[in-house]
């Protein structure tokens, strides 16, 4: 016993806990890696662990996308046999993924605790898979690390009885700790056909398997003031082809499809863009970050991420095709500086959630001294 475990299976899940993982090793603190696979696609996630500098997976589970109860039954099983035989002293999940919710459960199950990291978002949105995985998350979980005073607020509402801390968002470190080395090593901007461009990613499952939708977005995207360049999710890929629309925009000759692309290129492509289109949480969140500071329109009829909107980068369009492109067409008009900061934090997440971890590690270690890790203060004013 005695190791934090992380645990990450998917693109965003590999982005968020890098900055973590580093922290860790920083503060020489060993931890163990627990990989599922959930994303299979090499350019989705393998590929990930050697560019963000994290180690081999300890464990690879090998698990293969497929039907998401089959997925999330299949990763509860196998990790937590991998839990039961590494005994780790706290997992670490991330997010609101089928692999987070799986792992949660086979943590609790296995008595080992759970630090959610990205705990306390909420889209009120019971269409969005992600936001059952992140309430079911959210309240079992032992130690909640919440990016934003929101965040916090919103876990404090619904009375989730976890420890709670306002940590900020371990993507704005990726974007700060990555973006020189992407500028050295990306050979995007070399491939790409136009100089001015909306960058565009989509590949929500309300949006991309609802036809009307995936339409309406073609639509904008071939309707856009400036050329569109879209890296396109696998699953997007399989909608469009089924739909008969992808040939729509491959023949387009404003529009440039991608494979999904490698994270440092995608930096290079947010920072280079005039205007980011999404359905993506975490690009939401990375177009606020100083090294990128991009307007975004967010595809999509709620957002986890308000603090985005709130702060002025963010504009939530819904789905239709004429709020879409009026959006696009206002924000690119748009002169007003955006602000100089993020709301989803400065960069030190992966410090501050590597304290909290070694902390709760060692109270777990000499059970005698026992300390409740320290409670940041806008959690004792809010309890006063
Ligand atoms: N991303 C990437 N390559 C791409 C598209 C996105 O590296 O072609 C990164 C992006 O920087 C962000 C993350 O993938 O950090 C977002 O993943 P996704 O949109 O799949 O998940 P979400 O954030 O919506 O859960």
């Amino acid at each position: 016993m005695g190791k934090p475990l992380i645990i990450a299976g998917t693109r965003p899940e590999l982005i968020k806990m890098a900055p973590i993982a580093l922290a860790l090793k920083r503060q020489r603190v060993h931890f163990k890696f627990l990989y599922t696979g959930q994303h299979y696609d090499h350019e989705l996630s393998r590929a990930f662990i050697s560019e963000l500098g994290l180690p081999e997976p300890d464990y690879d589970l090998g698990i293969r996308a497929g039907h998401s109860a089959t997925l999330t039954g299949e990763v509860v099983i196998r990790a937590a046999q991998a839990i039961r035989e590494l005994d780790p002293a706290l997992a670490l999940v991330q997010g609101d993924t089928n692999t987070a919710l799986a792992a949660t459960i086979a943590a609790i199950k296995e008595k080992v605790p759970v630090g959610h990291v990205e705990s306390g978002l909420r889209s009120y949105d019971w269409r969005m898979p992600e936001e059952h995985n992140r309430r079911m998350i959210d309240h079992v979980s032992n130690y909640l690390f919440a990016p934003t005073e929101r965040a916090l607020l919103n876990l404090f509402e619904e009375k989730a009885p976890g420890s709670k801390h306002v940590t900020g968002n371990t993507v704005i470190d990726a974007t700060i700790n990555n973006m020189s080395r992407a500028e050295s090593i990306s050979t995007i901007s070399q491939k790409l056909r136009f100089r001015e461009y909306v960058l565009v990613t989509a590949h929500r499952a309300e949006n991309v398997d609802d036809p009307v939708v995936l339409r309406s977005f073609v639509e904008v995207f071939q309707g856009m003031p400036l050329p569109v360049v879209f890296p396109v999710h696998p699953r997007t890929v399989n909608r469009l082809r089924s739909l008969g629309l992808l040939r729509k925009l491959t023949s387009h000759r404003n529009v440039q499809l991608l494979p999904p692309v490698g994270y440092f290129d995608f930096l290079i492509l947010m920072k280079r863009s005039s205007l980011i289109l999404t359905d993506s949480g975490g690009v939401q969140e990375e177009a606020t970050s100083p090294p990128i500071r991009k307007r975004v329109v967010v595809m999509r009829n709620s957002t986890e991420r308000p603090e985005a909107v709130e702060w002025g980068f963010a504009r939530l369009a819904g789905t239709s095709k004429q709020e879409i492109i009026r959006c696009a067409v206002g924000m690119l008009e748009t002169r007003t500086k955006l602000p100089s900061k993020s709301p989803f934090g400065d960069g030190s997440s992966g410090k501050t959630i590597g304290r909290l971890v070694a902390e709760i590690v060692e109270s777990r270690l000499r059970p005698s001294q026992a300390q409740q890790p320290t409670q940041f203060s806008v959690v004792s004013a809010l309890r006063d």
